[in-house]
């Protein structure tokens, strides 16, 4: 795949605000969903916890309708890998559950995603999900010194590259991408090492980094409900997400409470905020 770069959106800081309020809320919204994923609850469940945070704040969902989806998140369970509709499934102990949102503000988007083990976690499941995790912090720490794009799929690849055991595989049939006054606006956001250097990286871009890796091959299908993405040999899938601003002084980590300060200290980044 090559970078889809045409009409970048870059945003004024007026903009990243609402995209952070949007946000603040995305992040509380997962908090509670990911508390409320237990062995017993079903994937609609869920999706009415994470509606009632949104609601409760004002914001309306950019998932419910985009493209007639029916809920307000994403629940993709094990080998399903992203895009699974919520319904009656039952969780149970040890599942791999991505738990995908996003929510509006004044017109304004924000988009995140976690992996949530149900449960007893299977060891390399739970190794699937912290590398995917990393992975994605890697990439968010490496836009921050990165003079193009490209540059974040290529840390998130030499990250999962680096890793001991057996090498897990990073999904190149979906990738990341723009967000702003759309959820899905270019660029593309290549989680691997294309040889593509992508488009130059500028103030006021937004970007979501979503790394999706798997246990096993990474050749997927739709499934029948034309929606869900599944593996093709079952193996098991993470997805983790955060929306990011290229700010005049560095980075934001929009979806993250704290910005990212945390997770990107051992990179040797700090969050460079708008100030209002
Ligand atoms: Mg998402
Ligand atoms: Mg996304």
């Amino acid at each position: 795949m090559s970078f889809r770069s045409s009409k970048i959106e870059y945003k004024t800081n007026s903009q990243i605000l609402k995209m952070r309020e949007a946000g603040l809320v995305l992040a509380e919204a997962l908090d509670t969903t990911v508390a409320a994923a237990k062995v017993g609850m079903t994937t609609k469940e869920l999706d009415e916890v994470f509606e009632s945070v949104i609601t409760k704040h004002g914001t309306t969902s950019n998932f419910k309708g985009y493209h007639g989806f029916p809920a307000t998140i994403c629940a993709s369970v094990n080998e399903e890998v992203v895009h699974g509709i919520p319904g009656d499934r039952v969780l149970e102990d040890g599942d791999v559950l991505k738990i995908d949102g996003g929510c509006i503000v004044d017109g304004w988007h924000a988009d995140s995603a976690r992996t949530v083990i149900v449960g007893t976690a299977d060891p390399e499941d739970q190794r699937l999900s912290d590398v995917t995790e990393e992975a994605m912090w890697a990439g968010i720490a490496a836009l921050a010194e990165a003079r193009f794009v490209g540059q974040i799929g290529e840390a998130i690849d030499d990250f999962v590259s680096g890793r001991e055991g057996k090498r897990l595989g990073i999904l190149e049939d979906y990738v990341g991408h723009g967000i702003g006054s759309e959820m899905h606006m270019p660029p593309d956001v290549l989680n691997y090492r294309s040889g593509h250097r992508g488009p130059r990286v500028k103030p006021g871009m937004c970007l979501a980094i979503e790394p999706m890796l798997v246990r096993g091959n990474i050749e997927t299908a739709v499934l029948e409900d034309d929606w869900t993405i599944s593996t093709t040999d079952r193996s098991r899938a993470s997805q983790w997400e955060h929306s990011v601003a290229v700010t005049m002084g560095g980075i934001w980590v929009l979806t993250a409470h704290d910005g990212g300060a945390e997770r990107l200290a051992k990179y040797g980044v700090t969050p460079s905020p708008v100030v209002p």
